[in-house]
């Protein structure tokens, strides 16, 4: 009876008319610097603290660990080459296994390149697309498709995205579909207010292989899907959310024209989207631009996931990964009474702790008032007694500008570290049930690859 049920079962699932279900369409979202508290901080900041992000409603969830090969801490080019490519690699280095570690000059520099997900896509004939907030050569997008030493040769990592080109990454056969972000400074020559030394304008040249090129939110909704697209908004990381004119795209906008770009292909498509200046706000302890570039990035999920359930309602061939790679130092100090979300006249998580019972402004040892938030680390540090200074109020500490206090201070602004706590990973879709518990960030890599059957 056994071997009959056995045999049957077999048969049934032998049918070679219908393939096992894989996510042919891999959209992999990375919040840079996205850490834990920054995301219950974001939530207060748009929703209120009983409201959801689309973030908060993915089904499927786990806890990553971020340390890289050499560091507790690690930095953006190994984290996001971890779940690029299922190696640990040194603080600093993009895509290279773990012999190789950051030098100023990679010509004589040790390691081998390691093989990503978006080039194994691109091996199996699948659409590819890059689509970020800072620089396209900044650490987590070039670890998507480029190999080096440093990551601050960018440069050299512009080049690796030229078809053809001297410097060119092969592995990427024709080229990347889209390419979408900040960053021409690395694409043009010192002549053309470049950065390039070698004289060469990469714009130009990816345009001669049949690229076209954006600049502006116009010519990006004007983009025609037929053709691969590169898209570069400013001459370095694009505008904080706050700050962002009309004119330039938001990250939900970008998202929309990639997948735009890549849904008729027909073997799928692999797309990495970064919201990339949360990371850069937290550096500079100033958290409302972090909290509205962590909604710009949400915003940017929702838009996705509507998007293909146009085409695909129950996600059946596409799965959507949700995480960060590493933390900040940002905390949420004391027991405030709720807040509710941030507006015009309620700054919300931004403002100063109030006991939740009287709804007085806590004070701090000193007899002084203190923010929700804080930073481990950062260059707003009173000396001696905070009563040596003038009180804080609501309206300072909800001000644009407003830098957080810290416990260490480190120096000027920009210089507040990461951290090294876990962060969140959400999934949707295909695949999504095999990401749960506590995973390290290399692990990432072979879910996604299972998933995709890459
Ligand atoms: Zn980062």
């Amino acid at each position: 009876m056994i071997g009959a049920a056995l045999a049957a079962g077999c048969n049934s699932t032998n049918d070679s008319t219908t393939p096992e279900p894989s996510a042919k369409n891999v959209i992999f979202f990375l919040g840079d610097g996205m850490g834990l508290n920054t995301l219950t901080a974001a939530r207060i900041y748009g929703v209120g603290e009983e409201g959801s992000l689309t973030i908060d409603t993915l089904p499927q969830t786990a806890f990553i660990k971020t340390f890289s090969h050499d560091s507790q801490v690690t930095d953006s080019a190994p984290s996001m080459a971890a779940y690029m490519t299922g190696v640990k690699s040194n603080n600093g280095v993009i895509s290279m296994d773990s012999d190789a570690t950051q030098e100023s000059d990679c010509s004589q520099s040790a390691g081998k390149p390691v093989t990503t997900l978006l080039e194994l896509a691109k091996a199996d004939g699948r659409g590819t697309g890059v689509v970020t907030s800072t620089r396209v050569t900044h650490a987590t997008p070039a670890a998507t498709y480029a190999h080096i030493c440093n990551r601050d040769l960018e440069a050299d990592i512009a080049a690796q995205l030229v078809p053809g080109g001297a410097g060119y990454n092969g592995a990427l056969k024709e080229g990347l579909d889209v390419v979408l972000g900040g960053g021409s400074s690395f694409f043009l020559p010192a002549a053309d207010k470049g950065k390039r030394e070698d004289g060469r304008n990469l714009i130009d040249e990816m345009q001669a292989k049949g690229y076209q090129f954006a600049s502006t939110l116009d010519q990006l909704n004007q983009a025609d899907a037929g053709k691969p697209l590169l898209g570069l908004f400013g001459s370095s990381h694009m505008k904080y959310d706050l700050d962002r004119p009309a004119s330039e795209p938001s990250l939900a906008q970008m998202t929309l024209a990639a997948i735009k770009q890549l849904k008729d292909k027909e073997k799928g498509y692999f797309l990495m989207v970064e919201g990339g200046r949360i990371d850069h706000a937290l550096h500079d302890t100033n958290a409302k631009r972090a909290l509205q570039d962590t909604l710009a990035f949400d915003d940017a999920i929702k838009a996705a996931i509507d998007e293909v359930k146009k085409t695909d309602p129950e996600l059946k061939n596409t799965l959507i990964v949700v995480t960060a790679d590493h933390d900040h130092t940002l905390v949420l100090n004391g027991y405030a009474k709720r807040t509710g979300k941030t507006t015009a006249d309620n700054p919300g998580v931004l403002g100063l702790v109030k006991n939740y019972e009287t709804g007085e402004p806590s004070k701090d040892a000193d007899g002084m008032p203190y923010t929700i938030i804080g930073f481990g680390n950062g260059y707003n540090r009173v000396d001696g007694s905070r009563s040596s200074v003038a009180a804080l109020d609501d309206a300072t500490v909800s001000a644009d500008d407003y830098h957080q206090e810290v416990v260490v201070k480190v120096g000027d602004i920009g210089n507040e570290t990461h951290g090294g706590t876990d962060v969140f990973l959400g999934a949707i879709g295909q695949g999504a049930d095999s990401f749960h518990g506590s995973l390290d960030n290399t692990a990432v890599f072979g879910k996604v690859k299972a998933a995709a059957k890459l």
